[in-house]
């Protein structure tokens, strides 16, 4: 079983193109910062392998992060993929609101009316990020992200998501733009895709679900992309988002507490700076004209 990967295929008499993605090791590392409901590692696990799904369909050199920010028994979400293959991310939820909701909740029991779903493309080069706005219409994540990657890409597109303790997993079909010369192509492909359980996504590998599913179709399936957790956090981040707090504020904690300690919350580590530190952060050859907020 090939775990922690993505794959790209193209099934060429159909026009149609596909990735697939397994996380195993890089889900269980994500979950070890935090311990998580079962449904909140549901709704993170399919966040994070849609996430990964999606940074395979854009080019660029960056990081893609999707967030949800609400009131509700899931108030922040964030997953994110770069495209060097690192992943993290995170959840918080209210305990009590929690305990409230039905066995299996749908996406609206676990969000707020008011939650947003955004996606952000972050390019590393510096330039201006590309947001987008994911309507919260449907009952899944699923279909939420489905109909946005539609609309952004502009080609017919079916989305799977599963997640569960251990892995998380997914695949997607999109529609070539090019005509078919089997006009039938996409509606076979998405029948058949239509027939795995989320027990499939999590359990096979993509030389089995490609058998099973497309075993009398062209297949082309490309190399291996590694997919491992890492945080992106350094001290050069966090140093960034202690200068955008402004000197007389980071003073006003260095007179009150001594120091400013910094926990990431995706990987909990933590980050100290003293007096010292402070004066070097603020000195004018340590700010930089670009300042990254998210560390
Ligand atoms: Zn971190």
């Amino acid at each position: 079983m090939e775990k922690d990967s993505l794959r790209r295929f193209i099934l060429a008499n159909m026009q149609v193109r596909g990735e697939w993605i397994h996380l195993d090791a890089t889900w269980q590392a994500l979950l070890t910062n935090n311990d998580y409901p079962d449904v909140v590692k549901k709704i993170l696990g399919e966040a994070l392998a849609a996430v990964v799904l999606l940074s395979a369909t854009v080019k660029y050199q960056g990081s893609l992060i999707l967030q949800i920010k609400g009131s509700g028994a899931v108030h922040l979400l964030v997953v994110q993929a770069d495209s060097d293959g690192s992943v993290r991310g995170l959840a918080r939820y209210k305990d009590d609101v929690l305990s409230n909701l039905p066995v299996e909740p749908s996406l609206p029991d676990l969000l707020s009316e008011d939650a947003m779903m955004v996606i952000t493309i972050q390019p590393n080069n510096g330039s201006k990020p590309y947001q987008g706005i994911v309507a919260l219409n449907g009952d899944t994540m699923q279909a939420c992200l489905q109909a946005y990657f539609e609309q952004s890409e502009q080609l017919a597109t079916r989305l799977y998501l599963a997640a569960d303790t251990s892995t998380c997993a997914g695949m997607l079909l999109q529609r070539l733009p090019e005509q078919a010369d089997d006009k039938d192509g996409w509606n076979r492909a998405t029948i058949l895709a239509d027939t795995l359980s989320e027990q499939d996504l999590l359990t096979w590998d993509h030389d089995m679900l490609l058998q099973r599913l497309y075993h009398e179709e062209q297949v082309t399936l490309f190399d291996r992309k590694e997919i491992r957790f890492q945080c992106t956090c350094s001290v050069a981040r966090i140093e960034g988002a202690i200068q955008s707090l402004g000197e007389a504020e980071a003073q006003d904690i260095i007179n009150q507490q001594g120091h400013i300690q910094v926990d990431c919350e995706f990987c909990n580590k933590d980050y100290r700076f003293d007096r010292v530190d402070i004066k070097r952060i603020f000195t004018p050859a340590a700010i930089k004209p670009f300042q990254n907020s998210t560390h």
